[in-house]
C-alpha cells in the first residue's frame, strides 16, 4: 500500500514539472518587454499608451502599435497616482484605458502553491523514495509500513530443510516448533505450553538464517522476517515503536512466526559496555521484552531470533517465557561438509574426477558459507579457464582461495624477499616432517595470498574436538620454525615470522591458563573465561590471580616456546641440506603440493623426534 502511494505521488509530482515547464515555456514565447515605470510614465505622456491592466503588482501595458510591454509596481502603490507623481498629466492619463483586476486572492494560492506546496510534495515523493530503497531487499515481497518487515511470500525460492545440509538435532528442534503452529490444539489440549521464543545460536555461516527461511518454508504460515539493527537503522527513536509493529504485525496474522536476525545488535547485556544507559538499543530490547511477555497462552506467534554472539546477549532475552529454547549450530563437521558441497554442486556441472569426500577433508573449520562459496569461487574458475565442467582441481584452488584470499601473482617481490619466504616457509615444513605428532603438510607456496606473504598449509587429517599436549607443542614447533629457519640461514630475522609469533604466543598462553598443561603451575585454570565452544576463542578475561602468579605464567609461556624453539632449531640445524632443497624447489616452482613435498624429503630419512 505504501508502495503505491509512493509511486503515485511520483507520477504526480512528475506530471506537475512537466506542466510547469509547458506553461513558462509557452510564457516566454512571447513575453512582454519589461520597462520601467518611469519610461512608462514618458509613454503614457506621449500619448502611445492604449491599455494598461493593473494585475496585482504588474501592469501590463499595450501601445497603440499593439506592442505588448509590462512594468511593475510595489503592491500596494496606487497607479494612478504613481504616474502622477511621475508628472504624467491628468489628460495623458484619461487617455489610457485603465483596467484593474482583482485576483489577489487566486493570485496568492497560486503563489504559494508554486513555493510551498509544490516543494513540499517534491520533498515527500523524495522520502518515500529513500525510505523505499532503504527497506529494499532480495526476498521482500512486500514492506509493512514502519517497522520494515519482511513478508516472506515469495514461494518460487521457498525453501525447505531439504535446503539445508547436515545440522540434523537443530532441524529435528525446529521440526517440534513447525508442528506446534501446524496443530497448537494437539499441545494445547495436553497442557503444554507453546514455546514463545527459539534462539538459533552459531558461528558465522553456519546457516541460522537458512534455517529460519527453511522453517518459514515449512510451517506454511506468514513469516515475518527482520533484521535486528533494521530496528535501529536510520532515524534515532524509532527503535522501540518498529518493535511494536514488527509484533503488532505478526500477532494479527497469527499463526505465524517472527524471525529476529543478528538479535545481539540489539540484545546486548543492558549497562554493560558502549553505549551508556538509556540508549536506543536498550529501549528496543525492552519493548521486546515486554512484547513477548504479553503474548497470551495462545498466542500462536513463535518468535525465532539469531545470533553469532550469545555470549554477549542480556540474561533477560534467555528467561523463561521469553528465548527459553536454544539450538546451537555447530560447524559442520566432515560427512556434513560432504553433504553442503553435494547440495552447492546442484546445477553445476561437476566433472568425473570431482570427489566430494577429498574435498570435505581439505576444509576442516569451514562453514557452511565458506563451502557454499568454494563452489561457487570453482565455478567461476572453470569458466576463466572456458571449461565446460568443474574438476577437482578448480575446486582445490578455490579452498585456498577462502581460505586465504587472493592470489597475489602480480604482487612483485624481490629476490632477496623471495629467498627470505623460501627459507622461512621451507622451515616450517621440515619441521612439521621433524616432529612426532604434527598434521601433514598439504601445499606449500611463496606466492603471497591474502596478507601472508606465503604459505605452508598444513591441515589435520580429521576433525578434531580434543588435542594433546603433545600435538600442541608439535604446533608450536612447526609455528616457530618459518622464525628460526630465517635466523639459522641469514643470521636476522625479518616481519614475516610476526604472526606466526603471535599465534604461537596465544597457543603458549592457553595451554598455561586454560588447558592446565603447566608442570608447574598443574592442571588450574587462570582467567575467569567463558568460553564458547563453537566461537572458539575467549570472551572475556577477568584476573582472578595474583601479580606473583602472572609471572609465573609469563615464565611458563616462555618456556613453553623456548622449548618449541629449541626443537625447531634441533631439526633445521641438523637437516640444513633437506632445508636447502625444499628452499630451492619453492624458489623454482613457487608451490610446491603434497605429494611431491613428502617425495622431496624421503631421501633425507628424518627422525621424528618429540619436542
Ligand atoms: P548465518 O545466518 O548463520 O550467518 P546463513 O544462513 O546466512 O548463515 O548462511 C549463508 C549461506 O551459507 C547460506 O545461504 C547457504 O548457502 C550456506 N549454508 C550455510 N549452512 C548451510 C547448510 N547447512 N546447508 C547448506 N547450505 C548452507
Ligand atoms: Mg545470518
Ligand atoms: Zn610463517
Amino acid at each position: 500500500m505504501v508502495k503505491q502511494l509512493g509511486k503515485s505521488l511520483a507520477i504526480l509530482t512528475a506530471v506537475f514539472l512537466v506542466l510547469i515547464s509547458i506553461l513558462s515555456l509557452a510564457e516566454s514565447r512571447n513575453k512582454p518587454e519589461p520597462i520601467s515605470l518611469n519610461s512608462l510614465a514618458q509613454k503614457i505622456t506621449a500619448g502611445e499608451v492604449s491599455t494598461v491592466t493593473v494585475d496585482y503588482n504588474t501592469l501590463r501595458v499595450v501601445l497603440n502599435d499593439g506592442q505588448k510591454l509590462v512594468a511593475s509596481k510595489e503592491v500596494d502603490a496606487n497607479f494612478v497616482s504613481l504616474m502622477r507623481d511621475y508628472g504624467v498629466p491628468a489628460e495623458s492619463l484619461q487617455a489610457v484605458g485603465l483596467e484593474v483586476k482583482d485576483n489577489t486572492t487566486k493570485e496568492i494560492v497560486l503563489n504559494a502553491l508554486a513555493t510551498i506546496i509544490l516543494p513540499l510534495l517534491l520533498l515527500a515523493g523524495l522520502m518515500m523514495f529513500l525510505t523505499r530503497r532503504a527497506a529494499g531487499g532480495a526476498n521482500q515481497a512486500f514492506s509493512f509500513g514502519r517497522a520494515n518487515i519482511h513478508l516472506f511470500t515469495n514461494f518460487k525460492d521457498r525453501i525447505s530443510f531439504k535446503d539445508v545440509a547436515g545440522a540434523k538435532e537443530a532441524k529435528q528442534e525446529l521440526e517440534e516448533v513447525v508442528d506446534f503452529l501446524k496443530n497448537p490444539k494437539k499441545f494445547l489440549d495436553l497442557g503444554a505450553k507453546i514455546p514463545r521464543g527459539v534462539l538459533l545460536m552459531g558461528p558465522p555461516g553456519s546457516g541460522k538464517t537458512l534455517l529460519a527461511r527453511a522453517v518459514a518454508g515449512e510451517a506454511g504460515v506468514p513469516f515475518f522476517h527482520i533484521s535486528a539493527s533494521e530496528f535501529v537503522e536510520m532515524f534515532v527513536g524509532v527503535g522501540a515503536s518498529r518493535t511494536r509493529d514488527a509484533f503488532q504485525t505478526a500477532k494479527k496474522a497469527s499463526p505465524s512466526i517472527l524471525f529476529i536476525d543478528e538479535i545481539d545488535a540489539v540484545g546486548r547485556e543492558r549497562g554493560a559496555g558502549l553505549g551508556g544507559g538509556h540508549d536506543e538499543r536498550e529501549q528496543t530490547l525492552n519493548q521486546i521484552l515486554v512484547e513477548m511477555d504479553g503474548f497470551d497462552r495462545d498466542t500462536n506467534v513463535i518468535v525465532l531470533a539469531a545470533t553469532n554472539r550469545p555470549d554477549i546477549l542480556d540474561p533477560a532475552l534467555l528467561r523463561p517465557g521469553r528465548f527459553d529454547r536454544r539450538i546451537v549450530l555447530d560447524l559442520p563437521d566432515m560427512s556434513e561438509r560432504e553433504d553442503i558441497l553435494r547440495l552447492h554442486s546442484k546445477g553445476k556441472p561437476i566433472g568425473p574426477d570431482v570427489d566430494f569426500k577429498k574435498v570435505s577433508v581439505r576444509t576442516p573449520g569451514f562453514s557452511g558459507a565458506d563451502l557454499a562459496n568454494v563452489m561457487n569461487e570453482s565455478a567461476i574458475l572453470a569458466a576463466r579457464h572456458n571449461a565446460k565442467v568443474i574438476s577437482q582441481q578448480n575446486i582445490y584452488d578455490s579452498i585456498e582461495k577462502v581460505l586465504l584470499g587472493p592470489e597475489r601473482r602480480s604482487k612483485i617481490i624481490s629476490d632477496k624477499e623471495k629467498n627470505i619466504t623460501a627459507f622461512h616457509e621451507a622451515g616450517h615444513a621440515l619441521v612439521s616432517v621433524g616432529v612426532k605428532n604434527s598434521d601433514p603438510v598439504h601445499k606449500i607456496s611463496i606466492i603471497s595470498r591474502g596478507r601472508a606473504g606465503g604459505y605452508t598449509l598444513k591441515l589435520p587429517t580429521e576433525d578434531q574436538r580434543l588435542k594433546t599436549k603433545d600435538q600442541f607443542l608439535a604446533d608450536l614447533a612447526v609455528l616457530m620454525a618459518g622464525f628460526v629457519s630465517e635466523k639459522e640461514t641469514f643470521g636476522d630475522v625479518s616481519t614475516g615470522a610476526s604472526s606466526d609469533l603471535k599465534n604461537a604466543s596465544e597457543i603458549a598462553r592457553k595451554l598455561v591458563t586454560r588447558f592446565g598443561m603447566s608442570d608447574k603451575l598443574g592442571p588450574i585454570t587462570f582467567g575467569d573465561t567463558e568460553e564458547l565452544v563453537f566461537l572458539g576463542r575467549e570472551i572475556s578475561a577477568e584476573k582472578n590471580y595474583s601479580e606473583k602468579v602472572a609471572a609465573i605464567i609469563d615464565d611458563e609461556v616462555r618456556g613453553f616456546i623456548a622449548r618449541a624453539e629449541r626443537a625447531a632449531q634441533k631439526i633445521i640445524k641438523g637437516n640444513g641440506k633437506a632445508l636447502a632443497k625444499i628452499a630451492e624447489a619453492l624458489l623454482k616452482e613457487e608451490t610446491i603440493e603434497q605429494d611431491e613435498f613428502y617425495r622431496l624429503v624421503k631421501p633425507f630419512g628424518l627422525k621424528p623426534i618429540t619436542v
